[in-house]
């Protein structure tokens, strides 16, 4: 047993209600996984589990009793949120797991804390805690998380094959909790059943591989994920680990440019090798939604045109209005990463060039063609498919002479144009 020090998260009035509604008859409610486990090591808390051996119907009785918003979210699994203007708080009865069935595990709720931590994934996220801030640490999470260890309470094979899901979570856990080398059984159990993978819902797969992607080092994990045979279940594409370590490193402390952060989807983008098509297929089996979907096939579109230091401003300018803001500063990001992926040297020297290149496509506002169809049919061109044709041969020329020509020289090469037609 510990003890933890009040943190503000546990003393905030909405907090406090809540508490305070589910244990006025007397019955405990402890804080659960990640706010417990965050806290320990001086994390931001995201989002607040709790705990109790109140049955759900009592703790929707208990919450409506105060005037809190109460949502029965799982509650076959037991599962109530209770919200508090913004404030959400997923209060869960304790339970153990009765039967499984992949990832319909029956349920009984017991009253039991102990066994509500045995059916939890990682001894790391089996730690509860009291409002006064006693932890309880049934499967010694808290030697672990000190030392870096994600350990499966019980044994890991079972533990994966009653839900998959388990197997992935290990990895994201890994990531953002683990110090190398990782557990040999646990690594063993991942590689055995790696095979079942497929079946788990895209969503699913999704929502663990984004937030892997997130953490401060991906690579590192994703890396071990290959070497375990894990990661070609789902993502056979990965190929460009060193690159994404690179990316990872820009993106969170090498490169200090407003507007570029952390980004996921970009990360997968620099990770996998693949043309539009194929990340078309990656975006289905995950699931991705629209915009990310429409993200990663333009940067996988575009893999053979990065912009360059090589690049005339001109040609970075017309790359940029054809690739549009967002995949040009994708692209170049990688561009940069690969660079550096391979020849660690030079960077230095590249970093100035490369933040300037960045900059500018930041600052950079989309020029509108100055030309519109009326000026053609001023100049007695008459409705039709013509007009786009012309339109399009002076765009062109405008899009090639880096967006200089205004209104009057585009209406001149337009002039010209018919007139060289007419002739
Ligand atoms: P975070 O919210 O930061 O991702 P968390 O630990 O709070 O981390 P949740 O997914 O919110 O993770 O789950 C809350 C708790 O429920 C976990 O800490 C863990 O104890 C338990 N849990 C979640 N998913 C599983 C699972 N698939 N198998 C066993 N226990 C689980
Ligand atoms: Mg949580």
């Amino acid at each position: 047993m510990g003890q933890l020090a009040p943190q503000p998260w546990m003393e905030a009035p909405t907090t406090k209600t809540v508490m305070a509604a589910i244990t006025s008859t007397g019955v405990e409610a402890r804080f659960v996984g990640g706010c417990v486990r965050d806290a320990l090591l001086k994390r931001p808390v995201k989002d607040i589990d709790i705990a109790t051996p109140l049955e759900p119907n009592d703790v929707i009785r208990l919450l409506e009793a105060n005037g809190i918003h109460a949502i029965p979210t799982g509650i076959a699994h037991g599962t109530i949120t209770a919200v508090i203007g913004k404030d959400h708080f997923e209060i869960t009865t304790l339970r153990h797991d009765v039967e499984n069935f992949g990832r319909h595990a029956r349920v009984a709720f017991t009253d039991d804390w102990r066994a509500d931590a045995l059916r939890r994934d990682f001894t790391i996220n089996a730690l509860s805690m009291t409002t006064d801030g006693r932890i309880y640490d049934p499967v010694n999470g808290l030697a672990d998380l000190g030392r870096g260890r994600v350990r499966f309470v019980g044994d890991p094979k079972q533990r994966i094959q009653e839900d998959v899901l388990r197997l992935l979570r290990y990895f994201r856990f890994y990531a953002y909790y683990g110090h190398p080398p990782a557990q040999v059984p646990s690594l063993a159990a991942c590689r055995a059943s790696a095979h079942l993978l497929p079946n788990l819902s895209g969503e699913r797969i999704r929502g663990e591989m984004m937030r892997l992607l997130m953490a401060p080092d991906p690579a590192g994990v994703l890396t071990l994920m290959q070497a375990e045979k894990v990661l070609p279940h789902i993502l056979p594409e990965a190929k460009h680990f060193g690159r994404l370590r690179q990316l990872a490193w820009l993106e969170d402390r090498g490169l200090r440019l407003e507007g570029i952060e952390r980004d996921p989807t970009r990360r997968l983008a620099c990770l996998v090798e693949c043309d539009a098509k194929g990340a078309l297929e990656i975006a289905d089996r995950f699931k991705l939604s629209n915009r990310d979907r429409n993200r990663l096939a333009a940067i996988c579109r575009h893999s053979q045109q990065a912009p360059s230091l090589a690049m005339s401003d001109g040609e970075r300018r017309h790359l940029l209005y054809r690739m549009g803001k967002q995949t040009y500063l994708d692209r170049a990001l990688i561009a940069w990463s690969s660079e550096r992926d391979i020849d660690p040297r030079a960077p230095s020297a590249a970093s100035g060039p490369w933040t300037e290149l960045l900059g500018h496509a930041l600052d950079w506002t989309v020029p509108e063609f100055p030309l519109k169809g009326r000026d053609a049919l001023a100049l007695g061109v008459p409705h039709g498919p013509r007009i786009g044709e012309l339109l399009g041969h002076v765009q062109e020329w405008w899009e090639e002479g880096g967006f200089r020509a205004d209104h009057a020289a585009c209406l001149d090469r337009l002039r010209a144009a018919l007139e060289s037609k007419m002739s």
